[in-house]
């Protein structure tokens, strides 16, 4: 195969920086494999080592500084068929140590190229997470306080499948990285080298140096056996091929006529546990049955089963352009946790203003007219007020009249749900029919 290198755009580096060298080792090393440009994806951190999407002929990628894994991690998952390689520094390192812990555990099939040159070479040769302490760099002492990073030691430990570390300078460099390249997993190759522009100006290493290190260290390279599992990304497909699919959203007709052509602003305010919710989006559903706009706005407290739970929604036959809501054209007040959260929406509100309120749930002074429901005179439970508060107002026609309550209920539930809620709904349509039930307040 030819050589993939961009040959309108040559690798330019400081004279003697080892990032040339890594250049030409992958070059030959995608050469042996036979791969094509378009067979290959390169991703490329920030930093002199970013450069390197450049300098091939292939697909790439330039990204935020340490996040180069995120983005080859997604690319992998979407297009598998491709060899994606990502380059980074010991800067992107640092920055995106989290992201290397992630890419470690997980075993997609892609490529890391660390190109450790112990210092961030582009900004001035200020310290990285592998500066070693005793070090003189642009930094000042701050490398001092600091333990250097063992990537390898790291990288294993955090379940890296395969990892090498390995001199720049090593004849068969090329081999290494194709060995990594064909390897079927995650596979970290830290690939050390010198950089003259910033850090061997104040600091001695030499290739030698750099192998006396690494013989120190006695890391082993290639497949470590204990981190052995799937590929993430095989191993996704299988399980996710195995599962039911997701439900599809499915259009709601508009077939009636809305009630009012006047837009409606409705606030519910309720407990966690009354189905304030799924009462807003049977609302919105019932609007959207006769043809409205809708959006919905939820408000609750990360708490389950306590505190309260607020949904907002503006029912339009224009567009909505700003989900927001000065006057509430109804306020349905059900639970004292609601009002609170909301309660200066009362003083504003006037006589245009409807309040449905809860018999035994307190609301604040109010000029809104105000209508109360006893819901547990009509024997229901508080878990059910806020879907019941519907039925209201459907039976007295605010906002919504019944044909488009019903088409929501039959719209957003099935079997034996649906059975159940139209139970509720009619219960209620059925007492609210009969004697004094409801009152002004
Ligand atoms: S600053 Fe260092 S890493 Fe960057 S190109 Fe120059 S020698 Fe290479």
């Amino acid at each position: 195969m030819d050589s993939l290198l961009n040959k309108s755009r040559p690798p330019v580096f400081c004279p003697g920086c080892g990032h040339e060298i890594v250049v030409r080792a992958l070059d030959r090393a995608f050469q042996n494999m036979g791969l094509d440009g378009n067979q290959i994806c390169l991703v490329s951190d920030i930093g002199c080592s970013g450069l390197f999407d450049t300098f091939f002929n292939t697909h790439a990628f330039h990204g935020l500084h340490g996040r180069v894994l995120t983005y080859a991690t997604g690319i992998k998952l979407c297009r598998p068929e491709l060899h994606v390689v990502a380059t980074m520094g010991d800067g992107g390192l640092g920055i995106g140590g989290a992201h290397l812990l992630a890419a470690c555990r997980r075993n997609v099939n892609l490529t890391l190229l660390v190109l450790n040159n112990f210092n961030f070479g582009m900004t001035g040769g200020q310290c990285s997470a592998t500066t070693p302490s005793q070090a003189e760099v642009a930094s000042g002492f701050l490398n001092r306080l600091d333990k250097p990073l063992d990537l390898h030691s790291v990288a294993v430990a955090a379940g890296a499948a395969y990892m090498a570390s390995i001199s720049g300078y090593r004849k068969g460099l090329n081999r290494a990285i194709e060995e990594a390249i064909r390897f079927d997993g995650f596979a970290v190759v830290e690939i050390l080298g010198i950089c003259p522009g910033r850090y061997t100006r104040r600091n001695k290493l030499t290739p030698k140096v750099i192998e006396e290190e690494l013989a120190e260290k006695g890391h082993k390279n290639g497949p470590v056996p204990s981190n052995a599992g799937p590929e993430y990304g095989w191993a996704y497909r299988q399980l996710s091929s195995s599962q039911e699919p997701a439900e599809t959203p499915t259009a709601i007709e508009a077939v009636l006529k809305p009630l009012t052509a006047a837009r409606q602003d409705v606030i519910i305010l309720g407990a966690a546990g009354q189905q304030v919710i799924t009462a807003g989006r049977l609302l919105g559903l019932a609007a959207m049955a006769a043809g409205l706009h809708v959006t919905q706005k939820n408000d609750y407290d990360i708490t389950v089963l306590r505190g309260p739970s607020i949904a907002e929604l503006i029912l339009s036959p224009g567009e909505i352009d700003y989900p927001e809501i000065d006057k509430p054209s109804v306020i349905l007040a059900l639970a004292a946790e609601g009002v609170a959260r909301r309660k200066n929406i009362f003083g504003s509100a006037d006589e245009s203003t409807l309040v449905i309120q809860a018999s035994g749930v307190s609301i604040p002074e109010t000029k809104a007219r105000v209508q109360v429901v006893d819901f547990m005179a009509l024997d229901l439970k508080a878990q059910d007020w806020a879907l019941a508060a519907l039925a209201v107002m459907a039976e007295s026609g605010t906002v919504i009249h019944k044909p488009m309550l019903q088409a929501a209920i039959a719209h957003r539930f099935k079997g034996k749900a649906l059975v159940g809620i139209r139970e509720v709904i009619d219960k209620i349509i059925d007492r609210l029919s009969g004697p004094t039930q409801t009152g002004s307040g």
